[in-house]
């Protein structure tokens, strides 16, 4: 194999396929559930996903990129910003929640389709897989049932991680009851098939069900994970800090996926939070959380790319917004693209800095792009009226010499992105 390359994501590919050889297309994964607004600390894990994605595809693989909703998640609590009428639906899966705004068919498309919008422009190329569907048509009832065979096995591998042991008789699934809709059940017996007797401590219902052809039974989060490595072969999937942290699902899914499924568990890469204002941005903030969408409307997308690119995945960072950091973001990509253009020696430095720039770019374009200076955008931004920008805001750029004298429409069309973005920009920063 090639020698062992210099840009994070290069490597984390090259280790997956170290780890996995000869795999006619490799699979990278991540996913959420859509228990709520996806925000920017969720965007993470998709971009480091996406670096490891493209690099595979930059040595020469073939890859597919999942992306799984959770939507049979459970509804666990009522988010910030839903209304408190939502706790009747606690225990049903998300899939069936109705929207809290009445736009969608449920809660959990209501979320996802926000976000499937937000990432049409970031140059990702998702398979988006609703695992409501799969669970539904009974996809998973063979691992499922797997669990159910193998239970001792599982509550000895997840005991070891637990101050109590789980509770026997074990069995490691969660149904949904088929009368009230949520999972406030007990398992009352198994045939040793598709077979499950259940009870209802919700509505008090008592039945006999297959779950092969009701899909109506989910095993636990610890569980399902793994199970899922099985099923879709997954070759790479980074994980958050909490999952990532000893003993935590990414552990007993390691164990649980070489000792239950026959599975080599995929290439690992825990990732930070990413704070704004000091603070993480997290779920827990409601409706209110900083999103994608925000954050593109002062960072283009190859520079919200270039954020993450420039930052390894296992480190922290506050993501500059209402400040004079901004400027600085934008003039440290324009001066990494200057020297992508630019015949320069061959040595690490360089290439690092060359793959940094080509996954923040994606397609990078012939020719250097101009670039006007992300302040002096801000200046003409404001002073120049907006439907002026293509005509006398352009004419300006010329003549003090940020703009070349003839601009083709691609480079048009950047200078008027800039100025935008600008212009958003200076208006938080003055509210
Ligand atoms: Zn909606
Ligand atoms: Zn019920």
């Amino acid at each position: 194999m090639d020698e062992r390359p210099v840009f994070w994501s290069d490597q984390l590919a090259f280790g997956t396929r170290k780890k996995f050889e000869d795999e006619e297309e490799y699979v990278c994964a991540s996913g959420v559930s859509p228990s709520g607004v996806v925000h920017a600390g969720n965007f993470r894990e998709i971009i480091t996903t996406d670096f490891v994605v493209k690099s595979l595809k930059h040595q020469g693989e073939d890859v597919k990129f999942i992306y799984s909703w959770d939507d049979y998640d459970r509804f666990r609590k009522v988010p910030e910003g839903v209304p408190e009428s939502f706790e009747k639906h606690i225990g049903k899966p998300l899939v069936e929640v109705p929207d809290p705004q009445g736009c969608h068919e449920s809660y959990a498309k209501h979320y996802e389709e926000k976000l499937e919008n937000q990432l049409e422009d970031m140059h990702v190329d998702i398979n988006f897989i609703r695992q409501a569907e799969n669970f539904r048509n009974g996809e998973y009832a063979d691992l499922i049932k797997k669990g159910l065979e193998k239970r001792s096995e599982i509550k000895q591998i997840l005991d070891k991680y637990r101050k109590e042991p789980l509770e026997e008789p074990y069995y490691p699934v969660h149904v949904y009851c088929t009368e009230c809709g949520k999972d406030f059940t007990e398992v009352k017996s198994w045939d040793g098939s598709y077979m499950l007797e259940y009870h209802c401590n919700e509505c008090g219902e008592q039945r006999e069900i297959n779950f092969k052809q009701e899909g109506n039974v989910k095993p636990p989060w610890r569980i399902d994970w793994p199970m899922r490595w099985k099923y879709e072969q997954v070759n790479f999937e980074p994980a958050g800090k909490e999952h990532s942290a000893a003993g935590g699902s990414r552990d007993t899914g390691n164990e649980l996926s070489e000792k239950i499924y026959d599975k080599e568990p995929p290439v690992h890469q825990m990732y930070e939070f990413v704070t704004k204002d000091g603070s993480k941005i997290s779920s827990s903030q409601g409706e209110g959380v900083f999103t994608l969408s925000e954050l593109k409307d002062i960072y283009s997308p190859e520079i919200i790319r270039f954020l993450f690119s420039e930052t390894k995945p296992n480190k922290a960072f506050e993501i500059p917004f209402e400040s004079e950091e901004v400027i600085q973001i934008y003039d440290r990509f324009d001066r990494y693209e200057e020297d992508y253009f630019e015949d320069s020696e061959d040595d690490k430095d360089t290439r690092h800095r060359e793959r940094v720039y080509e996954q923040a770019a994606v397609e990078v374009p012939e020719n250097q792009p101009v670039r006007i200076p992300f302040k002096h955008a801000a200046f003409v931004a404001q002073t120049v009226p907006e439907e002026e920008w293509k005509t006398n805001g352009v004419k300006s750029l010329k003549r003090t010499g940020h703009a070349p004298d003839s601009l083709d429409r691609d480079d048009k069309n950047r200078v008027v992105s800039r100025l935008e973005r600008a212009k958003e920009w200076a208006r938080k920063l003055r509210t």
